[in-house]
C-alpha cells in the first residue's frame, strides 16, 4: 500500500499533477494563499490567489486571462475561474503584465489547458517563448526562469485587442522589466461603463550589482519608468488593479465594499496617479541610493 502510495505520488510529480506542487520562492507559499475569486466590475473577475493578481474579462464568445501568476496558483486560478461559473476552455486570450514567474510562471500550463492565443510585448515573446528569462531584465541572474509557450504573438504599443465584445488595449510600461506592459478596458454594469487599467509593477526591483542609472544591459531603464509613469497619470483610471494586488490596496478597498460603504471604495478615481506618485519616489530613491555607490 506505502509502495502503491509513493508510486502514484512519483507519476504526479513526473506529470507535474502534484496536490502540492514545490514552491518556486520564499515568499510563493504566502502569495499563493487561497482567495476565493470576486466580481471586480461587470463582466471583471479576480481570479488569482491572494498575493498575485489573475484578471479573467468574460464576455458571450469566449474569456481573456490577463496574468497566470505562478505555476503552482494554476489548479486555483482553474478552479476560480469553474466556480464563478465558467470555463478555462473558453479563454480565447491569455496576455500578461511582466514575465517574471511569479505573473507569467502559471501562462504555459494555462495555455496548454485552454488552447488559448497568447499575445505579448516584443521583448516579452522572446522571454516567453525561448529563454525564459530575459537580458536586460534588473532582475536577470536572481530569478527563474518563467515555462516557456510554444508561441506567443508580438504586440504593438496601443494596440487594441478583441475577443467577443471585450475590447483590451496594451500599454508598454517598462521599467520592472524592459517589455512590462499595462492594460486598460471598459467594464460596465446595467448601463453605467468604468474605465478600468491593470498596472504592471512599478518597482526598481533588482539583482545584486544592477544600477538602474546606467545599466549597460538596459541603458533606457529610468526613462522607461518616467514613460510608464506618465502613462498611469494620463490614463482614464476608475477601477485600478495592480499584478500585486497590495500595491493598490485592493483587500482594503474589497473589504470596505464588503461593509457596504457608499460609493464602493472599489471604484478610486485617483487611484492610478496616486500609484504613478508612489512609483516615482520609490525610483527617486534608488537612484540617489545608486548616486553613492
Ligand atoms: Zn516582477
Amino acid at each position: 500500500m506505502a509502495l502503491a502510495a509513493f508510486l502514484l505520488a512519483l507519476a504526479a510529480l513526473a506529470s507535474g499533477q502534484s496536490g502540492a506542487p514545490a514552491s518556486s520562492c520564499d515568499n510563493c507559499p504566502e502569495w499563493n494563499r487561497p482567495q476565493p475569486p470576486f466580481r471586480v466590475y461587470g463582466n471583471t473577475y479576480y481570479v488569482g490567489p491572494h498575493g498575485l493578481t489573475s484578471i479573467l474579462l468574460t464576455s458571450r464568445a469566449g474569456h481573456v486571462l490577463l496574468d497566470g501568476a505562478l505555476p503552482e496558483s494554476v489548479p486555483q486560478i482553474v478552479a476560480n475561474i469553474r466556480s464563478l461559473g465558467f470555463r478555462i476552455e473558453d479563454v480565447k486570450l491569455i496576455v500578461n503584465s511582466h514575465v517574471h514567474f511569479d505573473h507569467g510562471g502559471g501562462i504555459s500550463e494555462l495555455q496548454r489547458l485552454s488552447g488559448a492565443r497568447v499575445a505579448a510585448s516584443p521583448w516579452s515573446v522572446e522571454v516567453l517563448t525561448k529563454t525564459g528569462v530575459g537580458k536586460g531584465d534588473p532582475q536577470f541572474g536572481s530569478i527563474v526562469p518563467v515555462a516557456l509557450v510554444p508561441r506567443a504573438d508580438p504586440l504593438r504599443d496601443g494596440q487594441t485587442l478583441r475577443v467577443g465584445d471585450i475590447k483590451l488595449t496594451a500599454h508598454f510600461t517598462p521599467g520592472h522589466t524592459p517589455g512590462g506592459t499595462s492594460w486598460t478596458w471598459k467594464s460596465c454594469e446595467g448601463g453605467r461603463c468604468l474605465n478600468l487599467v491593470y498596472s504592471d509593477s512599478m518597482t526598481p526591483v533588482s539583482a545584486e550589482g544592477f544600477r538602474f542609472s546606467d545599466s549597460r544591459e538596459y541603458p533606457d531603464a529610468v526613462q522607461d519608468f518616467e514613460q510608464s509613469f506618465a502613462f498611469l497619470r494620463a490614463a482614464p483610471c476608475d477601477i485600478l488593479l495592480t499584478s500585486h494586488p497590495d500595491a493598490s490596496g485592493l483587500w482594503q478597498r474589497l473589504e470596505g465594499r464588503q461593509r457596504g460603504v457608499r460609493p464602493d471604495p472599489v471604484v478610486a478615481r485617483n487611484a492610478c496617479r496616486e500609484l504613478a506618485g508612489r512609483a516615482a519616489e520609490q525610483l527617486r530613491n534608488r537612484l540617489e541610493m545608486e548616486k553613492s555607490r
